[in-house]
């Protein structure tokens, strides 16, 4: 099969014009008969891999999956793109079971969905009589011990393998640790099968962790940052049961609608809660990490945590769950040392204690990592970044490293002549002098380290004895009341045998800055295209309730954005969105291109004072002002000026940004633009033009091109 007829088949079945990493090597591989593995993270398009296939494949492609939620769902998405689909599990009737059957042996059916139970006991029964042409074995990983979700049914799937010697085998996972990887080659006893291991970077999540933070104002925080997304889906994870209750009621009272899920509610409350968030009729949910798996909900766009995970596996996979679809997502990690002091007790009981404590240390030090976290996580999953990573909070706002060997010193010496028998708060009292109960009672005030750093206060005392323990100064005795111990490396900085850096914390200003400028943000006027992707929304959420169906599965938001800031006037533009396949454009193009073509923004209504640089921008546009004329008033270089006019073309506002250039101007940075291939560096078409233009002009002709 030619490569360009792949693409036609994944266009008009599934919407898409081109392939995903890996996507079009692993079907070619499939194609070929051969059996393989792929490794890949979630969100990253595993399941085309085998459902490209099975629409090209003469006979029924088999796919097992381990749970009944997730089977349903994609055979609705299937169906929805017109492709014949079902499943086949406990919950059909005798009935249901016989015409099944009938249907797949008279080839009606490309795909059937199928538990490993009800493959493995009718592998010598009804499936024997199949004609197959492909097995794909999907969350490959529940075959192994080792990982989080062990399944033993899957264990017999090994079997298979042997009794259908001609077709193709296909495994899929998202879990990609090393044991688990070779329990998969070993146990599904795949027949030489090709490794696909794609990139497990996810570079559209935001990553950023906080520490300390009380609960009054987490829950604060936490409000106002849902206030600010309302219309959008996320999950508050948590430690405890209770805590996913507490939640939901505290946003419950708050005016904002939440449920809680975890496995103490009966099932049926569970498939409700869950169904409800999937059809987008509930945004929120607060739950333990037995929510989740299995939920193929493409537009999560944040995740929470209320408290540590762990460890780095089930971290990155529930931030994992947020931005399936691509687009940007955020992830914040709230944590303290009570939790860390829960896990640790959680910890004692196992008796892999030890494994558990080494990975326990592993995402503490992520969490209070000074350098690229992006880098920190994927270096855990044996992938090394060659770069920062730009979008984790580390990266944003790098920290400011001062000289810490005094400090280090003092809190240092505090621990030494107490003989190591205090905590993080007692040496903190200690340092400041505090006049406790304790400390009295103890005679610490008698030390003489007793009030040497009185200078700080007990916030930056417990920012620097954090990065203390997390460089490696202090470590904690967790099976001795937290007590702080003095490492090998910590009695070489306390003989001034070796320097150390430690960051500074922020300043009381410092910090209602930064708040500031975040509240600025957040009070944006939607622009056009932000209205017109609300409305489509609407749109998708009452079809979805008409049908039935999940709003995902009629559109992705990432097929909404694209409408929303394209504007297809008609079926044939309609038909070049991402996610547009033949059969949905039949069953719904014309509903949102109706949507589209009676369109009209609300009036934007600006108050001078409160509007942002754009907004003002585009009101000194509006006054018909030159580009010299508005950076004067403005106060800023002409390229900002570009930049955000481009913006605002971009963000769907009327902007003409020929009358800013002259025509043959244009037409000379097009040549040499087209001529060279589409550099992606300005400076190459700078260089090549002999530096006669200027960057600013070279910014708006791609734009116009872009347009
Ligand atoms: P996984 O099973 O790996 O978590 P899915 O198969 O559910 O991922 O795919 C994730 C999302 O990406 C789905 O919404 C899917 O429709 C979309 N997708 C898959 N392949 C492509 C592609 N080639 N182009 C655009 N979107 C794609
Ligand atoms: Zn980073």
């Amino acid at each position: 099969m030619s490569s360009g007829q792949l693409e036609k088949i994944l266009k008009s079945n599934f919407g898409y014009a081109t392939f995903r990493p890996q996507q079009k090597e692993i079907i070619t591989n499939v194609l070929k008969g051969n059996d393989s593995i792929v490794l890949m993270p979630t969100g990253g398009g595993k399941s085309i891999c085998f459902q490209l296939p099975a629409l090209i494949l003469p006979h029924i492609t088999l796919v097992v999956s381990p749970l009944i939620s997730l089977m349903k769902d994609q055979v609705e998405a299937l169906k929805t793109n017109g492709i014949s689909a079902s499943f086949f599990n406990s919950t059909l009737s005798e009935l249901d079971k016989l015409s099944l059957i009938e249907d797949c042996n008279s080839g009606k059916i490309k795909l059937l969905y199928i538990s490993p139970e009800a493959l493995v006991n009718s592998k010598d029964g009804w499936i024997s009589q199949l004609k197959i042409s492909q097995i794909a074995i999907d969350e490959a990983h529940c075959v192994s011990m080792w990982g989080h979700d062990f399944r033993p049914e899957y264990q017999q799937l090994g079997e298979l393998r042997k009794q259908f010697k001609d077709i193709p085998f296909i495994a899929l996972t998202a879990t990609a640790d090393k044991i688990t990887r070779k329990d998969i080659l070993h146990q599904l006893k795949l027949n030489e099968p090709t490794l696909f291991l794609s990139s497990f970077n996810r570079p559209n999540l935001s990553l950023k962790v906080k520490s300390k933070v009380p609960k009054k104002q987490k829950q604060k925080e936490i409000l106002t940052f849902i206030k600010e997304r309302i219309t959008q889906s996320g999950i508050i994870y948590c430690l405890s049961r209770k805590e996913t209750e507490e939640w939901a009621n505290f946003l419950r009272t708050n005016g904002v609608n939440a449920s809680y899920y975890h496995a103490g509610l009966p099932p049926d409350k569970r498939s409700k809660v869950q169904e409800e968030f999937i059809n987008d009729d509930l945004h929120i949910i607060c739950a333990t990490i037995a929510f989740g798996m299995g939920i193929d909900k493409s537009n999560v766009r944040w995740v929470i945590h209320n408290n540590l995970p762990k460890n780095l596996e089930g971290y990155y996979q529930e931030i994992g769950r947020a931005g399936r679809d691509g687009l940007p997502s955020t992830t914040i990690l709230y944590y303290n040392m009570r939790d860390v002091k829960m896990l640790f007790d959680f910890i004692q009981e196992s008796e892999f204690k030890q494994i558990y404590k080494e990975k326990l240390q592993r995402i503490l030090q992520y969490a209070e990592a000074t350098s690229c976290r992006r880098r920190i996580l994927l270096s855990y999953f044996s992938e090394h970044l060659t770069e920062d990573c730009g979008n984790c909070d580390v990266c944003k706002n790098p920290p400011e490293f001062i000289d810490g060997k005094i400090i280090a010193q003092k809190a240092l010496s505090a621990v030494y002549r107490t003989k190591e028998s205090i905590g993080t708060i007692t040496c903190i009292n200690i340092l400041r002098g505090a006049k406790t109960a304790n400390i009295f009672e103890k005679r610490y005030n008698f030390l003489k380290t007793y009030g040497v750093g009185d200078n700080l206060s007990f916030n930056d005392w417990q920012h620097y004895i954090t990065q203390l323990i997390n460089q490696g100064v202090f470590e904690i005795a967790y099976d001795e009341h937290f007590n702080l111990k003095i490492t090998p490396y910590g009695y070489q900085i306390l003989r001034s045998e070796t320097d150390i850096k430690l960051t500074r914390p922020l300043t009381k200003e410092e910090i209602k800055a930064k708040e500031k400028s975040v509240k600025k943000k957040s009070k944006k006027i939607l622009s056009p295209n932000q209205q017109l992707f609300e409305k489509l929304k609407e749109l998708r959420r009452d079809l979805a309730k008409q049908k039935g169906l999940p709003a995902y599965i009629i559109f992705h938001d990432s097929s909404l954005k694209e409408m929303a800031s394209e504007m297809p006037k008609n079926a044939e533009e309609m038909m070049q969105i991402s996610g547009v396949g033949e059969a949905k454009f039949r069953k719904f193009g014309h509903l949102f291109l109706d949507e589209i073509n009676t369109f009209i923004p609300e009036e934007q209504t600006l108050r001078l004072s409160k509007i942002s640089t754009y907004e003002q921008t585009l009101q000194l546009y509006n006054e018909g002002l030159s580009l010299e004329e508005l950076a004067m008033i403005k106060d800023v270089k002409v390229d900002t000026v570009v930049n955000h006019l481009i913006k605002l073309l971009e963000e769907g506002y009327d902007i003409n940004l020929n009358k800013f250039i002259d025509d043959k101007v244009i037409q000379k940075i097009k040549e040499v633009y087209l001529k060279l291939n589409q550099p992606e560096k300005l400076k190459t078409i700078f260089d090549a033009l002999g530096n006669k233009v200027e960057y600013y002009q070279i910014r708006i002709v791609l734009a116009l091109l872009n347009k």
